[in-house]
């Protein structure tokens, strides 16, 4: 197929009404329709779905998405459908199918209609599923949080390890995509390893943040206090705190509350009504804060979080840089603040002592990246950004100047040593 600029754009208006691709979806969808093997990187909000959806409702036959989490899946068909006057030009294709509804799935795939196929990794394993699909026109396949493959990832899912086999078995000129926002080298090249596309071609945004204020404070037994200062200081403005256990986010939500703070507790011991709620109180700014383990985040998109405090650090800088991601999506302020203490690490070391010794190994060797951060003299961006495998000129790039170490110079010897308690 031979697409010029001015189609591209004609279609992305057609079918999303935007009028600008984001950052390198043009160069993406350019590289897809022509039928290469690619690999996007992009930070969460990038608009990576865009990169597969609009090629796969131009191209001819359907494209199959692979997804880690129905949830996901359901609300991409959703929108799709609410695009495209077409019925069934999106489907799911999972366990929760009944047989007739399989039907319809399969009778859609056959005639064209369906563009978008959207299964999970566990649901391409089942043998009449691979055999139908074998005889269908696919356009490509698009595996989106492909860093579900590596172990190396802060989410692997075995399921996603066979996944090359079984496209071979469906067909072996598939041009493949993979689509992660995921930028540590390491976890890149797995990715491409595992899908055996090392000529894939590779699109990677920038994951700098130059709004975001980075900042690591030594954590006392004083911390509490000094989290209430640091809100009042910035009384009004939306915040996270993160927290390691469920006990401590409802101990630290209710020393808020005693303190005057609008603030409310989210993990996932609290039942599903509760948690709702609290996620809607903090979208609709009838509170300011909550205070939450790593179960509240994931897909919520409000854009003026003015804060993210951890009040313990997390298990790796990837977690962080997702974490504190949050904050300052409107381009706005931004501040990044996490406590740390060296008995935090020894404790999460703990955790993961009777995991297997592969599993531990891993586990230690991104705790100590997150030791070298928080105890990095140099600018914390400019950590982040090299973990990343990113280049970034703490005199002249954008944001140089947003984190502690480069606004408040560590003396020689306070530099890189431990943090006293
Ligand atoms: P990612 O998967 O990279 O985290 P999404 O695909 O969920 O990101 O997209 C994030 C947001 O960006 C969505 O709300 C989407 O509608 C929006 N978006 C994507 N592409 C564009 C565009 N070209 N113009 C405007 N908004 C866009
Ligand atoms: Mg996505």
């Amino acid at each position: 197929m031979s697409l010029t600029e001015i189609d591209l754009h004609q279609q992305l208006k057609k079918y999303f009404g935007f009028s600008q691709f984001k950052g390198l979806q043009e160069e993406v969808i350019t590289s897809i329709v022509k039928g290469n093997n690619s690999f996007v990187v992009m930070p969460t909000g990038g608009g990576k779905s865009l990169c597969y959806q609009l090629p796969a409702l131009i191209e001819e036959g359907t494209a199959i998405v692979v997804s880690p989490l129905i949830a996901l899946m359901k609300n991409q068909v959703d929108a799709i459908r609410s695009i495209s006057e077409e019925h069934g030009v999106a489907h799911v294709l999972n366990s929760s199918l009944n047989k007739t509804e399989v039907r319809q799935v399969k009778a859609d795939i056959e005639s064209g209609i369906c563009k978008l196929l959207y299964v999970a990794p566990e649901s391409l394993t089942k043998e009449d599923h691979v055999e139908f699909l074998k005889q269908q026109k696919i356009s490509f396949l698009a595996i989106d949080e492909a860093h579900c493959i590596s172990e190396w990832g802060h989410d692997f899912r075995p399921e996603y390890r066979n996944l090359r086999s079984i496209i071979k078995r469906i067909g072996d000129n598939i041009p493949i995509i993979a689509l992660t926002a995921t930028a540590t080298p390491k976890v890149q090249e797995d990715i491409l390893k595992n899908l055996g596309i090392p000529d894939a071609n590779t699109f990677k945004a920038s994951f700098n943040r130059p709004n975001l204020y980075y900042e690591v404070r030594p954590k006392t037994k004083n911390v509490d206090a000094d989290i209430i200062r640091f809100i009042k200081q910035n009384s009004g403005k939306s915040g996270i705190i993160y927290c390691l256990s469920r006990k401590k986010v409802e101990e630290l939500a209710q020393t808020l509350q005693v303190n005057g703070i609008n603030a409310v507790p989210y993990h996932a011991g609290l039942d599903a009504k509760k948690r709702s709620k609290h996620q809607d109180q903090f979208l609709m700014e009838e509170i300011d804060v909550v205070v939450a383990t790593i179960a509240f985040g994931m897909g919520i998109d409000k854009p003026d979080v003015r804060f993210v405090i951890h009040h313990d650090i997390p298990k790796s800088i990837e977690s962080y840089y997702q974490e504190t991601g949050r904050a300052g999506r409107d381009g706005g302020e931004g501040h990044c603040l996490a406590f740390y203490s060296y008995k935090d690490i020894e404790k999460l070391e703990k955790f993961m002592s009777g995991k297997p010794v592969a599993e531990q190994e891993i586990g230690h060797a991104l705790l100590q990246e997150v030791v070298a951060y928080a105890e990095t003299s140099i600018s914390r961006r400019k950590f982040i950004l090299h973990y990343f495998g990113e280049e970034f000129d703490g005199e002249t790039g954008e944001g140089a100047s947003m984190d502690d170490n480069v606004r408040n110079p560590k003396k020689q010897h306070e530099a890189g040593g431990e943090v006293e308690l």
